[in-house]
């Protein structure tokens, strides 16, 4: 290291010492050197309208969009997969126990001539309203995918 120039050793870690990543010790060389080097203040300069412009074109796709809602995606995601999981499963638990137990319950009501209109329309209510159900839960779950998918392409 000592055989470099200062300069070179300076500028080899001047992005670093931007970025405060430097230790003390070396930040305060850094900063005696560039301050009484025309040469290396120049491309401290020159490196500090870079790094400001890239900063710049990351934080306006940043604020372009709302900031909470890409917090809580980064921070939620594991959570909501297994939310979504876990609903996925109880939907179709749900669906196949009360299925298989309604389908029972009402074969055995519609064979039954002395039932009444109205429980044979109150299972078809029970039928629709569930299918209905579902097909609400399921167009949540895909919203809710397109919507992650779409902001995901904007980070
Ligand atoms: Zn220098």
């Amino acid at each position: 290291m000592n055989n470099l120039n200062p300069c070179e050793s300076v500028q080899e870690k001047l992005s670093a010492y931007l970025d405060n990543e430097l230790t003390q010790q070396e930040q305060q060389r850094m900063h005696v050197h560039i301050k009484n080097c025309p040469e290396c203040t120049a491309l401290l300069s020159e490196l500090t309208a870079l790094q400001s412009d890239v900063k710049g074109t990351l934080l306006e796709g940043i604020e372009s969009m709302d900031s909470r809602s890409l917090q809580a995606i980064m921070q939620d995601k594991p959570a909501r997969w297994l939310s979504a999981f876990g609903w996925g499963l109880l939907i179709i638990g749900a669906l196949l126990l009360g299925g298989f137990f309604v389908w029972q319950f009402t074969t055995e009501l519609l064979a039954d001539n002395s039932v009444p209109w109205w429980v044979r329309f109150g299972i078809l209510g029970f039928y629709c309203g569930l299918f209905l159900l579902f097909l609400g839960v399921l167009r949540q779950r895909l919203v809710a995918r397109k919507t992650d998918k779409y902001k995901k392409v904007n980070i």
